[in-house]
């Protein structure tokens, strides 16, 4: 189960004024396609699921599968639960269309050509989350394809595994003018919409990029020297901080310390095979 779960009571009672009545089979098939639309991506008749994720950032759940949109049809006297998910990149879509052509924070009218969401592989077991687009993203729509991002797929590449296979998207989904730092209010914006992304794939590895990144995400001061070489338990998954591929463009001798620690990455992959 990710993001939050509802309860629900077999013979779900509908009131609507006075007048009481149940939901046939279709009716509860649609209420609970609705229910996803807005999010909900689990029922369960168990009180114990009665918990919003968000009451624990740091909390991270994964049911393992990802089976789409289903509807049990078990027992109606059982006791196991009664559940549904939406696949993850139905959820990634739905995500996308309530982002919309955003105007939360005021980077929109700063001079974006548009909201650079993320790339890649909704189910992917690696995810990589950088600063903010640049020029070319923001022009593309699509997180790291300039120099730095070419150099970021060579390191996906260097531990074996394609750009498609991962997940790639920023902290922030509008390019900030003339690349300055994002600014706190347009993190504060711009931000649950990557945790919603994270709670989605749900990566078993999630590789901050840069000390913008890993600042932000852990909620730290610490200077990326320092927090590279750690693992951070973060929304589920092991977060790895290194140092931003343009930061590598500018300081080639930095590539040895990415290295190891997109070697750890592979071995974190490896081991929670
Ligand atoms: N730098 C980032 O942090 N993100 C991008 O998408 C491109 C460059």
């Amino acid at each position: 189960m990710t993001a939050w779960s509802g309860c629900l009571q077999r013979d779900l009672p509908v009131v609507s004024g006075a007048s009481r009545r149940f939901m046939d089979r279709d009716q509860l098939k649609e209420h609970l396609a609705f229910a996803a639309e807005l999010g909900v991506d689990g029922v369960s008749r168990d009180a114990a699921w009665r918990v919003r994720r968000g009451s624990d950032p740091d909390a991270g759940v994964r049911s393992g599968s990802d089976p789409g949109l289903t509807l049990s049809t078990q027992d109606p006297q059982s006791d196991a639960p009664l559940t549904f998910s939406k696949s993850a990149t139905e959820a990634l879509v739905a995500l996308r269309a309530d982002i919309g052509d955003c105007t939360r924070c005021k980077l929109h009218k700063l001079g974006r050509t548009q909201v650079v969401f993320g790339v890649g592989n909704p189910g992917a077991d690696l995810m990589f989350v950088g600063e903010a687009p640049g020029a070319d993203e923001d022009e593309q729509g699509i997180p790291f394809i300039g120099r730095a991002g070419q150099l970021l797929t060579k390191i996906i590449e260097a531990i074996d595994l394609k750009r498609d296979d991962v997940y790639i998207a920023n902290i922030i989904k509008c390019r900030p003018p003339q690349n300055r730092n994002p600014e706190p209010d347009e993190v504060a914006s711009c931000e649950p919409f990557l945790f919603r992304q994270i709670d989605i794939i749900r990566p078993r590895v999630l590789v901050a990029l840069g000390k913008y990144a890993a600042q932000t995400l852990l909620r730290t001061e610490a200077p990326i020297s320092r927090l590279r070489g750690q693992v951070f338990d973060y929304r589920g998954a092991k977060l790895i901080p290194t140092f931003h591929p343009a930061y590598l463009l500018r300081n080639p001798s930095s590539k040895r310390e990415v290295w190891e620690d997109m070697k750890l990455v592979k071995r974190l992959l490896d081991s929670e095979a």
